[in-house]
């Protein structure tokens, strides 16, 4: 079957390494031809006239360049292999897959007999790409794919596969879907306006525009608890020498061990260390600077902490109670403790030497707020929490007020429509700027024909969303951070 008349990609689909099984992929028109000549089922019937959908056990053949000194055949391995016609397959094209044993050597070469049959390689995300392009996943849903493959966190896999399934492209469907009747109405309207009959009433509209602006609205809203479900909480351990902020760390990790502990930064000096806070995923970053800095008083360290704590959702900055605060604790307490900032009193096993008073008269709650903290969380409703990082008291308490102060709605990650990614929330922000200009349009008494516009422009983006309306571009931006094979 052909569907998009490009060429056939290869790659292989699994991680790089050895394992037990591992498998190649062909996608395209020409997958059977071309696996068909590598590939020789146990039961002496070539690929081609198999039936769809079934498992063969067969050999894979590698036959030698024809430079090389001997140009030969030999089994390359024993495989179990499927055979998919489109369009039911992931691709919507005929697809092929190669289960081998999982070594390296076994996969590459595959590929490369793949290839000097006609196949290409494919690039990162391509099969993902063909199946948009073929109608078998929208944009959301093929981000959806990435996410879930990405996902280390319950929350975060849930939500990954209700996008996967469905949630958040119905609602923009049933938005899309509303408007476009609205504008065909106000079109045919302004068609018609000789004969002066009305196919909507301005009311009519305008109740429209209210309700998808509200569900615009409410969708916008729940992106800064999406976002943390899918992305996970980036955090910083702040504190004077000897606080514990070592300890803290370790003892997270050793409670929790990530899936993904440590990993290497975006850039050189910065390391991850991954913790799992009751199904969130919360990433320190930085941290082994930060603790390297002896003395954050001074200017360099000063500026490095600013700098790593810019980007971070949330601040445990921490304080040792068995000693009074010292001049350090003061000065970072007025600094950092803003809405973003979690204090940590450590050392609770020790008899206390810091009062809960003492914190609340220095914290600057209200006054050093900026608008930008304030939109990335509310209001601080649990200010301190004393815990014992050597003894490994009072963690349980720590991760429930993080975990608490991200996930606000009681709706579970997935069941319900959630924004999780910037392109979508800027995309409906955009949709409904168009639909607020359009009702004031209305309200101005405006033309049909401006209305129109701007229903024509919430449309577009809302399209975009999905992928109803895509440009190169924006599909080259998606698929980039897809890996090989997928
Ligand atoms: P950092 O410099 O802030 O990273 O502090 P460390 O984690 O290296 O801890 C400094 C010292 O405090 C070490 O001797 C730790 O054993 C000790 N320490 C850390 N947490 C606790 C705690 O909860 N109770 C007690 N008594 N000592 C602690």
């Amino acid at each position: 079957m052909e569907s998009s008349g490009e060429d056939t990609i290869c790659a292989i689909a699994t991680p790089m390494g050895e394992g037990g099984v591992g498998i190649v992929r062909v996608s395209g028109d020409q997958a059977i031809a071309i696996a068909s000549n590598i590939v020789q089922p146990r039961n002496k019937t070539s690929l081609l006239r198999l039936p769809s959908h079934r498992v063969y056990l067969s050999d894979i053949l590698f036959d030698r360049p024809p430079k090389t000194k001997k140009s030969d055949t030999f089994f390359l391995d024993e495989a179990l292999v499927i055979v998919m016609k489109g369009p039911r397959s992931y691709t919507g094209e005929d697809v092929v897959e190669i289960q081998t044993h999982g070594g390296p050597l076994i996969l590459q070469s595959t590929c490369e007999a793949l290839v000097r049959h006609g196949a290409r390689m494919g690039e990162p995300g391509e099969f993902t790409k063909r199946a948009f392009l073929n109608g078998r996943l929208d944009l959301i849903q093929a981000e959806a794919v990435l996410d879930t493959i990405k996902a280390t966190t319950a929350s975060s896999l849930r939500s990954a596969q209700g996008q996967l399934r469905g949630t958040l492209t119905q609602e923009v469907g049933r938005l899309r879907e509303e408007l476009i009747q609205a504008l065909a109405h106000l079109e045919a309207s302004m068609d018609f306006v000789e004969e002066d009959i009305s196919f909507i009433q301005t009311d009519q509209l305008a109740h429209i525009f209210q309700e998808t602006q509200s569900t615009l609205q409410r969708l916008i809203d729940t992106f800064e608890e999406g976002r943390i479900i899918r992305e996970g909480i980036k955090a910083a351990i702040i504190g004077r020498p000897n606080v514990g902020k070592s300890s803290l760390l370790n003892a997270l990790l050793k409670m929790d061990r990530a899936m993904v502990s440590p990993v290497p930064g975006t850039t050189r000096d910065v390391i991850e260390e991954t913790v799992n806070v009751g199904g969130l995923q919360m990433r320190l970053v930085d941290t082994a600077g930060l603790r390297h800095t002896e003395d954050l008083l001074e200017e360099e360290g000063m500026r490095r902490t600013r700098k790593a704590l810019e980007e971070t959702d949330l601040v445990l900055l921490l304080i040792d109670g068995s000693v009074g605060l010292t001049d350090e604790d003061r000065s970072l307490l007025q600094e950092h403790a803003k809405d973003r900032c979690l204090i940590v009193i450590n050392k609770s096993d020790l008899p206390p030497k810091v009062e809960s008073q003492e914190i609340f008269e220095l914290i600057p709650l209200g006054r050093n707020t900026s608008q930008a903290d304030q939109e990335k969380l509310p209001m601080v409703e649990v200010p301190f929490v004393r815990i014992s990082a050597r003894n490994e008291i009072g963690l349980d308490v720590l991760k429930d007020t993080i975990r608490s102060r991200f996930l606000k709605s009681i709706f579970e990650p997935g069941q319900t429509p959630m924004v999780t990614r910037l392109r979508h929330k800027a995309a409906l922000s955009r949709a409904r700027d168009s639909i607020l200009q359009a009702q004031s349009s209305i309200e101005a008494g405006m033309e049909g024909e401006c209305i129109a516009l701007d229903m024509r422009g919430a449309l577009d983006s809302l399209g975009e969303i999905t992928g109803a309306v895509s440009t190169e571009d924006i599909l080259d931006r998606i698929f980039r951070d897809f890996c090989i094979g997928k």
